[in-house]
This record gives structure tokens, C-alpha cells and sequence, in this order.
């Protein structure tokens, strides 16, 4: 492994300006975080609400961090000028790597990841920041599938180390080495995965998620299970877990999972996940899944 990442690093094109497609709970933390480390960011969305509410969350990191003696005001101004919010492709042609991060159904994502193709220079990096979808099936529309990859961040962006690059079947070396120095220069620690749904994390993540609301279809209290499970080690419980991730987020990325393994990871009947979305309780992000957030 170490000789074929060697191989790969010297291929790596310069990230002079990155670009984040949606403003949600990862796209402002990717942006957040590239900013923070060095790297201007343009962070698009369709609405206005999205901007805001990606910059909100900017401000609110950063503000923590000169609470904390951490950073000067100075430093915080240069930071949050250097993410450019936008609401189209404007500026798309100075951009060295798109990392797409919208929500997590296959057809938006292929219908962003063509309109921004469109958007960027021939040498552009294109990036996923899919949980599930395979990096090949966002591939098949693209003109240039060569410059495409997966870049898999976990929430919250700017404390989880780990961002899963996957390599999909036409992806290039430079691609790869790009997108990895990408997420060194974000101060993080990339893995190379190949492609599958739910690449590595998420292939452990999910059943677990599926051993869960099994536990809670046979009576058990979502609370109680949360409590074991920090008891028996984990910085958190499923229930807690899937309010952070968002209970949308969750429910398609589980609809992907079983799609993708039908023989391991069967759809099965109405789960405390569906009835959380139905209702509304999207999690963290809406302020109630499983639990209230004020
Ligand atoms: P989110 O719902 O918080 O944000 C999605 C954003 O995308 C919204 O602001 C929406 O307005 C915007 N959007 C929708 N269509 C768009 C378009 N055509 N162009 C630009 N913006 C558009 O979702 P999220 O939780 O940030 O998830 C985004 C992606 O990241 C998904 O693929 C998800 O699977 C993945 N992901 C999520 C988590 C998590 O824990 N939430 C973790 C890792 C990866």
C-alpha cells in the first residue's frame, strides 16, 4: 500500500480554490474547515437559507475559537472573507476541486455533478462527499470520469480526523493524489477505500444502525440502548448518532445500503428511522429527532 502511495503523491495538482456544492450541515463544514486551514473556499447552494445557514455555523466555530484566546478577530475576519457564498457557477473556472456535497440521492447528484462539469476548467477535480451512492454509478454521466472521485468527510467535519477517498473504476492517479493532499491540507487523515456502497465506515455503520431500530421494534427503550452503548465504551449511542447524522440523511443512505448488499441488508418494514422522517424529526438539524434540541 505504502509504495502505491507514494506513486500516487507525485501526481497531485495544486488546490489553490476549492469549491463546495450545498450548504448544509457538511458542506458548511467543509468549508469551514478549508477556510480555517488555508484554502478559499466558494460554497454554493440554491437558496439563500442554505448560505446562511452554512455561514451561521462558520461564524459560530470561529467564534468559539477566539473565545478561547484560540484566534484574533483579525484572523477570523481573514478566514470567513476567504469562503465566497454564491448562489450560481460564476467564478466555477478558477476552481481546482469541487467537492460535491448535496443531498444524498443519486439523481440531484447526477444532474449537480453534469452542471458543474459544465461549470469548471478540463482539470478540474470533481469530488462526492456521498456516504453510500457508489463513486462508479455517479461516474457514468460524466464527460470526464477520469477527474472524479469520492470525498467522504464525517460529521462534524471539523472534529472527525478521518475522510474516506475513494477510487472508482476510471478514477485517475491525479484525481486520488489531489484529492488526498486536499484533505491533508484540511488537517485530516485520508484513507484510500475502493468503491462500493457504503465504501468502509459506512459498510460497519449501517448494520449497526439496522441492529438498532431491530432492538427498538422489539420494545426496546431508544434512551436506554443510547446509555448502554456510552457505558460500554462509544462516545455516543445510535439514537443520539442519527440525530447528528439527520434522520434524511440516514433514512437514504439506508434505502442505498440495501439496494447495494439486497442479500445482506434486506428493506424491511417501517423503522423508527421512517417514522422519525415522516414526522418531521429530522434530528439536529431541524431541532427534534429522538431527541429535543432548544
Ligand atoms: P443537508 O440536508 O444538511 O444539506 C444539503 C444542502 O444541499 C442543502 O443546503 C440544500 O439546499 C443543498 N442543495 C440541494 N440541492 C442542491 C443543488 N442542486 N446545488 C447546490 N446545493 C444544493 O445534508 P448533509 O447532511 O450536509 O449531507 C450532504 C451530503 O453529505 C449527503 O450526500 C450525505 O450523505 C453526505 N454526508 C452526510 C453526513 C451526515 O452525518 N449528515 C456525513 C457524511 C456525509
Amino acid at each position: 500500500l505504502k509504495k502505491k502511495a507514494k506513486a500516487w503523491e507525485k501526481e497531485a495538482s495544486d488546490v489553490n480554490l476549492a469549491a463546495v456544492l450545498g450548504a448544509g450541515i457538511m458542506g458548511g463544514g467543509v468549508a469551514y474547515q478549508s477556510a480555517l486551514k488555508g484554502t478559499p473556499i466558494i460554497m454554493k447552494d440554491i437558496n439563500q437559507d442554505g448560505i446562511a445557514l452554512g455561514l451561521k455555523e462558520a461564524k459560530k466555530l470561529l467564534a468559539k475559537r477566539v473565545d478561547k484566546g484560540r484566534m484574533d478577530a483579525g484572523k477570523m475576519a481573514d478566514v470567513l472573507n476567504s469562503i465566497t457564498p454564491t448562489l450560481n457557477y460564476g467564478d466555477f473556472k478558477n476552481v481546482d476541486l469541487v467537492v460535491e456535497a448535496v443531498v444524498e440521492n443519486p439523481k440531484v447528484k447526477d444532474a449537480v455533478l453534469r452542471e458543474v462539469e459544465d461549470a469548471v476548467r478540463d482539470d478540474t477535480i470533481l469530488t462526492s462527499n456521498t456516504s453510500t451512492i457508489s463513486i462508479d454509478l455517479l461516474a457514468k454521466n460524466l464527460k470526464r470520469p477520469e477527474n472524479f472521485c469520492g470525498m467522504h468527510f464525517f460529521n462534524p467535519v471539523h472534529m472527525m480526523p478521518l475522510v474516506e477517498v475513494i477510487r472508482g473504476k476510471k478514477t485517475s492517479d491525479r484525481a486520488i493524489a489531489t484529492t488526498v493532499a486536499y484533505a491533508k491540507a484540511m488537517g485530516k487523515t485520508p484513507i484510500v477505500v475502493n468503491d462500493c456502497p457504503g465504501f468502509l465506515v459506512n459498510r460497519v455503520l449501517f448494520p449497526y444502525f439496522g441492529g438498532f431500530v431491530g432492538l427498538v421494534r422489539d420494545g426496546a427503550d431508544f434512551q436506554h440502548v443510547d446509555k448502554v452503548m456510552e457505558k460500554f465504551g462509544w462516545p455516543m449511542g445510535p439514537a443520539y448518532l442519527l440525530d447528528v447524522v439527520g434522520m434524511d440523511t440516514g433514512k437514504h443512505a439506508g434505502e442505498v445500503m440495501a439496494d447495494g448488499f439486497p442479500d445482506r441488508m434486506k428493506h424491511s418494514e417501517t423503522t423508527a428511522i421512517d417514522v422519525m422522517f415522516e414526522n418531521n424529526r429530522y434530528g439536529q438539524k431541524n431541532d427534534k429527532g429522538f431527541y429535543k434540541y432548544e
